[in-house]
């Protein structure tokens, strides 16, 4: 049964009136794609009228406006292709595998926890700023629309992207380099793996199995990379790391949405903190031909406007580029499941040549001018010390450790020696918040605080 309500699925891309559901009047004269598909020009043609498409809807069709229902392409995961759950559970009685996987995430302690965990700016630095919780509903707003686009699994998308960051340390990168340096000695700490850990393991919600017993799809999506060492410890999910095969579409569409999702709100986050000016951004070819665009459509329009729309043309424009590419990947490849998706040589999902090096400058320009600015330094420089100093106080006395987890860091260290221990202590730090690090910190270090 492919074809999918989205009844269950909250309000579909076309009733969000937001700056990502690619909008075909501003949509821009695309060069996609270029040089990594070798039939480029007919698949161009072929991605934007789609002759084959056995949808209602012809799927590229920009001036349609997106149904509530519509016919899952052949590679798109289902519930009946997924390799399913961990521990078997009767199927669900009125949402499909994937709509449960995703609800089951939004119920997560460790989705809640992403409302006070850094994106770039520390929480507490002012309340318009992007948290993590802000970034995944970003980046699964974005991936959704160009799942509906592709005609794969909405739900499935929406649910990695609201998983992706699950396991992410306080203080956003700073604090995940920090607790990995600190982890070195004993396996390491990779973030994504994290987020598997909490999906797997962490969460305790149900009576009947630890973590949230996830499809082997929405696992799949979540574990974005993995080292070769850690692979092989992870059995199923681990293999496609050592064979270099691919996930699902679905995966790799919420893979690139999260990167499209904070190079653009990173530019917004950037120029309200006042770190990044409008006027630098001048050099950044995917800002400059919007900013031109707007500017010339609408004279005298005032910063903070301009900006946003400036913004919302580029996130269409990249989302754009997303959706032809792959579809002309797609096309390419022919793959008749989602098995066909995994055996490919490399990953379908991909940006144009050209809209791979624009969206690169941006990187590189944000990387140069914000996360390198002195105060995103003095921040990051503050991370990880602080996440240092827990580290090495828990580790080297699990008596300061609350009751709960020093329980467990015992088991562990029994079970698996000085590692387990270690392991222990990083899930406790890493399941933080900023502002919960902060207060530990003081507790466990300021003599003047209350333990
Ligand atoms: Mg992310």
């Amino acid at each position: 049964m492919n074809e999918i309500s989205r009844g269950h699925g909250g309000p579909s891309s076309a009733e969000v009136d937001d700056a990502s559901a690619p909008d075909a009047r501003d949509a821009p004269p695309l060069t996609v794609p270029s040089a990594e598909s070798p039939a480029s020009a007919e698949s161009r043609v072929s991605a934007q009228s789609l002759p084959s498409a056995p949808s209602p809807r012809p799927p590229l069709d920009p001036a349609a406006a997106a149904p509530d229902t519509y016919v899952l392409a052949p590679y798109a995961a289902t519930d009946a292709q997924s390799r399913g759950r961990r521990h078997p559970e009767p199927p669900p009685a009125f949402r499909t595998e994937f709509q449960r996987d995703r609800d089951r995430i939004i119920h997560a302690n460790a989705f809640r926890r992403l409302v006070y965990k850094t994106q770039v700016f520390v929480n507490h630095e002012g309340d318009l700023y992007r948290t993590r919780v802000t970034h995944s509903i970003e980046v699964a707003q974005i991936a959704r629309s160009a799942a509906v686009a592709l005609r794969l699994n909405e739900s499935l998308t929406e649910a990695i992207s609201l998983a992706h960051d699950l396991g992410h340390t306080p203080f956003g990168h700073a604090g995940q380099d920090a607790l990995n340096e600190c982890m070195k000695p004993y396996g390491g700490f990779e973030h994504n793996l994290q987020s598997l850990r909490v999906v797997d393991e962490l969460e305790e919600r149900y009576a009947e199995f630890p973590g949230l017993n996830l499809t082997f799809e929405c696992r799949e999506g979540i574990l974005k990379h993995c080292s070769v060492r850690n692979a092989r410890n992870l059995g199923e999910l681990g293999e496609r790391f050592l064979l270099r095969r691919q996930p699902g579409l679905e995966a790799q569409i919420a893979n690139l949405a999260d990167e499209i999702a904070y190079n653009n709100h990173d530019v917004d986050d950037g120029i309200r903190a006042g770190m990044i000016e409008v006027g630098e951004l001048l050099d950044v070819r995917l800002f400059r031909r919007q900013y031109d665009t707007v500017v010339s459509k609408y004279p005298g329009l005032g910063e903070r406007r301009l900006v946003h729309e400036v913004i919302r043309r580029m996130i269409n424009f990249i989302l754009t580029d997303l959706i032809l590419t792959t579809q002309s990947n797609i096309d390419a490849a022919q793959p008749r499941s989602i098995e066909d998706v995994r055996l490919q040589p490399k990953p379908l999902a991909a940006l144009s040549v050209a809209g791979r090096e624009e969206h690169t400058e941006l990187m590189t320009f944000l990387r140069d001018r914000l996360y390198r600015h002195y105060k995103v330094v003095r921040m990051t420089s503050k991370a990880r010390r602080v996440l240092r100093e827990l580290f090495d106080a828990f580790f080297n006395d699990v008596n300061l450790l609350p009751t709960e987890y020093r329980t467990l860091a015992q088991a562990a260290e029994k079970a698996r020696g000085v590692d387990g221990r270690a392991r222990a202590v990083a899930d406790y730090i890493a399941g933080m918040t900023d502002r919960f690090a902060i207060g530990e910190h003081a507790r466990l270090l300021d003599p003047t605080e209350r333990s």
